[in-house]
């Protein structure tokens, strides 16, 4: 027998908790689903950039602070991963190892992951020197030298953080300029820690018990170099964790979910957002408000 609720939010990210949060104040009956730990890649971000409501300085505390309320607003929240998502009835069933569960709305909220290398090592040193939690591990690395893998605004970020430990952070781009926003690319290029290896890729990752070194490759002129380094961080992008949602729902190129303006994907009563979305913007300041507005949406369709 199936558990009945007005809207089933799939992800305890930062989206998905603003959003049942906002959904179950309205007056709705929601449920959250969670596979890992509530907070989604946040989580690891010790100072949140250009997000001040709620006064919360951690994505820790951010998430945190959500998780509480929703509870107080009586959110259901259930620690499991959906495997399926079906229509049933004149809405969709959530389908979860403990059993059914079954609402009008659907919001998927599931984010993504940080996409790997996958280059040889890459896995091997996972937790001897590869890491993806600079917040969480730079403190490993005091004055060690580290590589950063990327140009975006993960990659700067996590260098900055790591550059208050570590006695050299070389950022590894394929590119010759960053992609990242104006104000990490300005901090970064005053840090006097940190140094940028241009138009360079990782080939390999190797070492003995840890992680000693790395072997990059110019793409200019085929030449390749092996850089001492205690520690690598790789922030190339993220894949969308979407492989539950329903085939029939539209995805882009990279896999993320296709939705309208509204959030509303291509199947009617499944609405995406956050970092699983095409087209997210990847800032806090966007995804809150875009959570909370899919939440009204989703109420309006219940009347
Ligand atoms: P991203 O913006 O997609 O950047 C990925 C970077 O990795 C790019 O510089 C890309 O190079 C490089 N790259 C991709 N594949 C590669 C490969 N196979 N080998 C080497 N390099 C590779 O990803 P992100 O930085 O994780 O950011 C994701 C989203 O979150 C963005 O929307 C971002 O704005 C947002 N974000 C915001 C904050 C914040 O508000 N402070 C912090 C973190 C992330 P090219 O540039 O050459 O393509």
């Amino acid at each position: 027998m199936a558990q009945n609720f007005d809207l089933l939010v799939i992800g305890e990210g930062i989206s998905g908790l603003a959003c049942a949060g906002h959904a179950a104040r309205a007056g709705m009956r929601v449920a959250t689903f969670e596979s890992t730990l509530f907070g989604g890649l946040v989580i690891n971000v010790n100072e949140l950039d250009g997000y001040s409501e709620g006064g919360h300085k951690s994505g820790t505390d951010l998430a945190s602070g959500l998780m509480q309320s929703n509870s107080d607003a009586g959110v259901k929240s259930i620690q499991e991963g959906v495997g399926a998502v079906r229509a049933a009835g004149t809405g969709f069933e959530v389908a979860c190892d403990s059993g059914r569960y079954e609402a009008r709305s659907v919001v998927i909220a599931s984010g993504a992951r940080l996409r790997k290398l996958g280059v040889p090592g890459e896995s091997e040193f996972e937790g001897r020197g590869v890491s993806s939690c600079a917040d969480c591990d730079g403190p490993m690395f005091q004055n060690e030298d580290v590589v950063v893998v990327g140009g975006g605004d993960s990659a700067l970020q996590e260098a900055l953080v790591l550059a208050h430990y570590c006695r050299n952070v070389k950022l590894i781009h394929r590119g010759d300029a960053f992609r990242a926003r104006a104000h990490l690319v300005e901090q970064a290029r005053a840090s006097p820690r940190i140094s940028t290896s241009w138009n360079t890729t990782v080939e390999a990752i190797l070492g003995g018990k840890m992680v000693e070194k790395v072997r990059i490759k110019h793409a200019g002129d085929g030449r390749t170099e092996e850089i001492a380094c205690a520690g690598v961080f790789a922030y190339i992008g993220l894949e969308p964790s979407a492989g539950f949602a329903p085939a029939g729902i539209a995805r882009d190129a990279r896999g993320h979910l296709v939705a309208k303006k509204d959030c509303e994907t291509s199947v009617a009563g499944i609405w995406a957002i956050g970092a699983v979305r095409s087209g997210y913007s990847g800032l806090l300041r966007d995804a809150v408000p875009e959570a909370r507005r899919v939440a009204e949406a989703v109420r309006d369709q219940l009347d």
